[in-house]
């Protein structure tokens, strides 16, 4: 009789061991389950803003907070001026589906040249192309005109493309497309340019290039030549 009722206990206790462990699996089924679809949820995600921003785009603003950069004739800043272009180019290709824009700076902000913040900025991004906009400066201030500078070989294409563009917009001087190794281009692991407008120290050219105009031009011919580089249109 004692035999039976320890066998009846020992089975009981089977029974419910049995109930709780098939419980468990069925938790771990669902957990499984909606972890694997958040997973395809996001990848779905990631897929569509692939197929949408197909190229990053780094624009970069130069100088900025403390370093103003040049002192134009009149005393602009080309800080100012550089932002100013950088924003109008940037609104200009968020409009492209393809195109994802980022800013180096949207504000008057100081970015080290030490610790070379614009490039990696880009690089971190794996961006697909970086342009760094610049006004020139020089002691005489009868010097004009517009230059474009690449460093690596495969920025070459782009920088003559972008000059091009650049030059028609502005009309200045062409001083021609120019190998340099600023650190913004020979930092940068995507083909990179770096456009100097023109000389703000220039009583004419800084006159120019400080109005809305001027600006809004420039801007479409820059923002032209990204996507004749690209093939986007
Ligand atoms: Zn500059």
């Amino acid at each position: 009789m004692k035999t039976k009722l320890i066998l009846i206990c020992c089975l009981t206790a089977f029974l419910v061991l049995l109930v709780l462990q098939v419980n468990q699996k069925a938790k771990c089924d669902k957990t499984d389950s909606s972890t694997q679809q958040l997973i395809n949820r996001l990848s779905n995600k990631q897929r569509q803003n692939d197929q949408l921003e197909e190229f990053k785009v780094v624009i970069d603003p130069g100088h900025g907070g403390e370093d103003p950069g040049a002192i134009g004739y009149s005393g602009s800043y080309e800080k100012d001026f550089t932002l100013s272009l950088a924003k109008k180019v940037a609104h200009l290709l968020e409009q492209e589906e393809l195109i994802g824009v980022y800013l180096t700076r949207a504000d008057d902000i100081f970015l080290s040249t030490e610790t070379r913040e614009r490039p990696k900025f880009a690089n971190d991004l794996d961006a697909d192309l970086f342009v760094s906009i610049h006004g020139n400066t020089f002691d005489d201030p009868t010097v004009t005109g517009t230059e474009t500078y690449y460093y690596h070989d495969h920025s070459e294409s782009l920088a003559n493309i972008l000059h091009r563009h650049v030059l028609e917009a502005t009309g200045f001087n062409d001083r021609g497309v120019r190998n340099e190794n600023y650190f913004v281009l020979t930092d940068t692991f995507m083909p990179a340019v770096l456009l100097e407008i023109g000389y703000l120290t220039n009583q004419q050219e800084e006159e120019k290039m400080l109005t809305e105009v001027f600006q809004d031009r420039l801007a479409t011919s820059i923002a032209e030549g990204i996507k004749e580089y690209l093939e986007v249109d």
